[in-house]
């Protein structure tokens, strides 16, 4: 499946980015979150964030490289 380093592709980051911010579900966060050092980013506190990279935290080094399938796909164009 994957050619390269890359976790995700363009239309997957946007997805989950959708999925994080946009859908009415419980996004994915940082296990880390409840440290005191994580923050509420407009989705959750401690919600991670997709680059095709795979997820990122935006508190801390957390990174998480695999997502739902159903989250890739998008659910509207
Ligand atoms: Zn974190």
């Amino acid at each position: 499946m994957k050619t390269n380093d890359f976790v995700f592709s363009h239309e997957e980051v946007k997805n989950l980015h959708h999925y994080q911010f946009m859908a009415n579900m419980h996004p994915f966060t940082c296990p880390n979150r409840g440290d005191g050092n994580h923050f509420d980013n407009g989705s959750d506190l401690g919600a991670l964030i997709p680059t095709i990279q795979g997820w990122i935290c935006q508190s801390c080094d957390y990174t998480q490289n695999w997502a739902h399938e159903w989250m890739k796909k998008s659910s509207e164009k």
